[in-house]
């Protein structure tokens, strides 16, 4: 595995894999790798002749700045784990990323005012930043991201498509630890009673999936029965319950289809998670 820390480096040496006519697959991460990060990088080395992942814990994509202290990072575990698995690591600083002179923001008119975009004011302006930039120095042909973050998804899709970016999104399933929590970098910092407590959140989803799918169901009534459970969880504060259409608009009645998502905190640690009905 070679490892680039250096943008303009890496910039440089991409044009002579193209040259080769060989397809680059791309999975940018902020490390704290895990098996939902593994999943996502050797599912571009199926579909690629080399896979780029990035690690960058990107400070413009917090709009809590004791989010971004606690962050964890572990740069020689993350490269042990990630093994010959890529082909390429890039490690870039903040300094060599973001110079001082940087202007250019990108928003969004929906997906800012929304979820994660209202929660998280300025999150998604970081995220596509930070992506633009990788995407540009990268050049990859596929760009694998997870459904955990399924509005980051959307978001990213959305991005390539308007600024005409020439890479393909390709949203990976969730991947779950054997309880069902969604395997997350934050997971580590929970204290162990809110590690056994945390699995709870799924049951929770799976349960409203599972009781509004045979039934005409009213989005406010589900999304009551849910906050209820999720309230129940010892430590835990919901942030949003949402059910919404796969496009993230809102819709009245619960169908097959739909999503509910869900943002939480347990303790100080905020987690989402999603579940399609
Ligand atoms: P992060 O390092 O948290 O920014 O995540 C990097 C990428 O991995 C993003 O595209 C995430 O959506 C994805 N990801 C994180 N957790 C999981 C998971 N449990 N299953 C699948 N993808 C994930």
């Amino acid at each position: 595995m070679k490892i680039f820390k250096d943008p303009k480096a890496l910039q440089e040496y991409i044009p002579k894999i193209k040259s080769d006519s060989k397809k680059i697959g791309f999975v940018p991460t902020m490390g704290a790798i895990h098996k939902g990060h593994l999943v996502l990088i050797e599912k571009s080395k199926r579909q690629n002749d080399i896979t780029i992942v990035s690690i960058f814990v990107n400070p413009k994509q917090f709009n809590n700045h004791d989010d971004f202290l606690r962050y964890p990072q572990n740069f020689q575990d993350d490269i042990d784990k990630i093994g010959n698995l890529a082909d390429i690591l890039f490690i870039p600083s903040a300094e060599s990323i973001y110079k001082k002179s940087n202007q250019t923001t990108i928003s969004f008119s929906e997906h800012d005012k929304i979820l994660e975009g209202k929660y998280r004011p300025g999150h998604f302006q970081g995220v596509a930043l930070i992506v633009c930039k990788l995407l540009n120095i990268c050049q990859s042909d596929h760009t694998y991201v997870g459904l955990k973050d399924y509005q980051q998804y959307l978001v990213l899709k959305q991005l390539v498509e308007d600024l005409n970016i020439q890479t393909k999104i390709i949203g990976v399933t969730t991947v779950r630890e054997k309880s069902g929590l969604a395997h997350s970098s934050r997971n580590t910092l929970l204290s162990e009673v809110d590690k056994v407590n945390a699995p709870s959140i799924y049951e929770g989803l799976e349960y409203v999936r599972d009781l509004v799918l045979p039934k005409k169901i009213k989005v406010g009534r589900a999304i009551k029965s849910l906050t209820e459970i999720l309230n129940k969880i010892p430590n835990l504060k919901t942030e949003y319950v949402e059910i919404r259409s796969k496009n993230l608009e809102t819709v009245k009645y619960v169908s097959r289809g739909d999503i509910i998502l869900v943002a939480v905190y347990l303790g100080k640690i905020r987690l989402i998670d999603n579940i399609f009905i």
